[in-house]
């Protein structure tokens, strides 16, 4: 299909995109890599009156590590999970950006983008809240930085005031002994996740995990966290009794419905399966392995 009619403007800087933005009363949407916006227009379920192209905004495509991991909302997919900071020391994001789509939409997509959208079936967001991370907003009255448990308010919804944009992605500094993993099923290479289970894990100097923080894909309003799973594995030995009480818990707070990618129990099972084998290879990472 064929979008309806928009103005197209390209932002040099963002406080030209924020000015662009302020000054449509909230009709126009901030273009990224327009691998969600582009088919929601093609569909006519999204009709901006204008587009502001972010794409050439210089600075927000960096990644680096300044006492926690600062990265530019308009990294692309596919610079996100060759990237040797990512690979060597967040292992968990390189796994999440690895089963974004394809490559074709890995090449366009970004990680602001993956975000701001909040669709509870993208990937980024249960990962973003297993590692505790925020996001940074510049709109017209300034910078906000909004920790990530606060900034998914519903499907397709956000903290993001109309006027802001989202600039930076910020990630505490892996603790010692601290391992992460993201797991996905999909029903084929390049589909939304069925289910997906970010995990992340901290193991105490007796090999015991003193914190865990658990997010799930896809099944919920939003990307949730497994707090009760959480707390099952708070203290314990990662064993077989610790994990699978884990996988139960997180089975149980999950919100999936009945769809075309399988009904509401299986979905669950999934959960508890997925859940389990993150955790182990978030505690084998945790432990030196990879
Ligand atoms: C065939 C296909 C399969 C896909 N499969 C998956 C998948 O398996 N997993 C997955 O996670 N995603 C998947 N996606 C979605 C894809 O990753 C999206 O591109 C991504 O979710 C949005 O990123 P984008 O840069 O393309 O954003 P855009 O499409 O440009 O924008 C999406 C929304 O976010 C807003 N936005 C974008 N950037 C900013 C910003 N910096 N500040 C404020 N608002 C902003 C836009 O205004 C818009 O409302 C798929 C997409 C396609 C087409």
């Amino acid at each position: 299909m064929i979008p309806a009619s928009f103005e197209y403007e390209v932002a040099t800087d963002v406080a030209h995109a924020i000015q662009l933005l302020a000054s449509s009363g909230g009709e126009a949407k901030v273009l990224a890599g327009g691998q969600s916006l582009i088919p929601l227009m093609k569909f006519r379920l999204a009709q901006p009156a204008s587009l502001i192209d972010i794409t050439r905004i210089a600075g927000l495509s960096g990644i680096r590590e300044n006492g926690e991991l600062q990265i530019g909302a308009l990294i692309r997919e596919a610079d996100l999970e060759k990237n040797a900071i990512i690979r060597q020391r967040y292992p968990i994001i390189a796994d999440t950006a690895a089963v974004v789509a394809d490559p074709l939409v890995r090449n366009m997509a970004t990680i602001g983008g993956n975000l701001a959208h909040a669709d509870p079936a993208n990937d980024h967001p249960a990962t973003m809240l297993a590692l505790r991370a925020s996001v940074v907003a510049q709109g017209s009255k300034g910078e906000r930085v909004i920790p990530i448990d606060d900034f998914f308010l519903d499907t397709f919804t956000t903290a993001l005031r109309p006027d802001e944009i989202l600039v930076e992605i910020r990630v505490p500094k892996p603790a010692a002994r601290s391992g992460g993993a993201y797991l996905k099923l999909e029903r084929k290479v390049g589909d939304f996740a069925i289910v997906g289970v970010a995990a992340v894990v901290r193991l105490d100097e007796s090999g015991k995990i003193a914190a865990a923080s658990i997010g799930l894909t896809n099944v919920g309003l939003t990307a949730i966290r497994a707090r009760n799973a959480e707390e099952k594995l708070r203290g314990q030995a990662p064993d077989d009794k610790a994990l699978a009480a884990a996988g139960a818990a997180a089975a149980a707070e999950s919100q999936p419905v009945s769809d075309l990618r399988g009904p509401a129990e299986y979905k669950r099972d999934v959960v508890r399966v997925l859940t389990q084998r993150a955790i182990r290879k978030a505690v084998a990472r945790a432990k030196g392995g990879n």
